[in-house]
Formats: C-alpha cells, structure tokens, sequence
C-alpha cells in the first residue's frame, strides 16, 4: 500500500533531508537544550504554523519542565517571497517576566520575524532567552537576529514540508525538499 503522501513527494524537484536526518537532528539539539537549560523551567514560544511539527518534536524530546505558548507570526501569505511585513497575533495572557524563554521557529530567512518577536519577548524582561530554529538560510539578513541553536545551514531556495508550507499546502510531508518549478499541480 503506497503512503498517502507519496502523490505529493512527486510534486518535490528534490528532497534536501530526510524524515531520518530530522529526527537524528532534532534529538541533537534536544540533547543540547536538556544540557544548557537543566534545572530550569523553560517557557517555550513557538512560532506558527511553520513549526508545528518541528516543535512537537523538539518538545518530546526535552526532559524539562516547559510550558507552551504558540504564537501565529506571517510575513509571506502564502507565497514563496516575505512582504517585509510581520503579522503577529501576541495572545493577552502571555507573561514572561523572569521567565527562561525558548523562542522556537521553523527557518530564519530575512530575519524579520524572530527580530520582531525577540524585541517583543525582550520588551517583556525575561530571565534569558534562547533562540532556536530547525533551518538557517544562507544569505543576509535584513535584520540581525542572535541565534543559539539551529539544526541546519541550508542554501537560498524556498523550501517546503515538515511544517512549511507554499500556498497553504505541503505542510504535512514528512521530509522537506525544493518544489518542482513545473509543479505544484
Ligand atoms: P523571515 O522573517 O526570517 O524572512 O522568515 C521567517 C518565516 O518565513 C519563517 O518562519 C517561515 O514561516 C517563512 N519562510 C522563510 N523561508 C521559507 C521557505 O523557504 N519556505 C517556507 N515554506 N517558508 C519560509
Ligand atoms: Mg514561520
């Protein structure tokens, strides 16, 4: 029986990882965050929808204390360029005063998301905060944005699975790869 997302992988021009080298990666850097942050109680504020599934695994794997905050961030609605500009819905309950924060993404591309968020996060004075993400693109950025832990230097193309998406769809690959320009159909 083929898998329900094997209509899908076709759509793909190449895969860049594998389920196996984003697990293998994820554990890793679970593995670091249990050592860095030990003994501490970690407020986690993953960005959405992006990172669902990167932070459902990253999470598991983390033998701490954590409570979840998710926040909906977009700069690119729906296409495969950023619009310069970040939506963020910030939830009124969200208080990190004296928190350890672990602001969790799925890529860093410009910047400009987790640069706002951290401004954000940081307005709020927590105890430390730690930024993490599972790709990092190669490029410039138009903001600095100062990252502790990502799983992966990719290069400059747009990318999608594992929790990234083009056009809304693709999120639920379970691999992430280049879409084949001819595609998707
Ligand atoms: P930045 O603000 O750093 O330019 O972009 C960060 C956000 O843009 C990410 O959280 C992600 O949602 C989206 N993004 C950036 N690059 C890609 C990409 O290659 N593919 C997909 N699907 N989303 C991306
Ligand atoms: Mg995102």
């Amino acid at each position: 029986m083929s898998s329900p997302v094997t209509g899908v992988i076709h759509d793909l021009e190449r895969i860049l990882l594998t389920p196996e080298q984003i697990h293998a990666r994820v554990r890793e850097m679970a593995a670091r965050l249990n050592a860095a942050l030990a003994g501490k109680v970690v407020t986690v504020v993953a960005l959405m929808d992006g990172g669902l599934f990167f932070v459902a695994d990253l999470l598991r794997a983390l033998e701490l204390p954590v409570r979840l905050h998710t926040l909906s961030a977009s700069s690119y609605q729906g296409g495969t360029a950023t619009t310069g500009e970040v939506k963020v819905s910030w939830p009124a309950d969200v208080d990190l005063r004296g928190q350890d924060v672990l602001l969790l993404d799925d890529i860093l591309d410009t910047g400009l998301t987790l640069s706002v968020i951290s401004e954000r996060i940081l307005a709020q004075q927590p105890a430390s905060l730690r930024t993490c993400v599972l790709l990092s693109k190669r490029r410039q950025r138009l903001r600095e944005v100062a990252l502790e832990d990502a799983g992966f230097e990719i290069d400059d193309e747009f990318v999608v699975g594992y929790g990234m998406d083009y056009m809304g769809r693709f999120r639920n690959l379970p691999c992430i790869g280049i879409l084949n320009p001819n595609k998707p159909s």
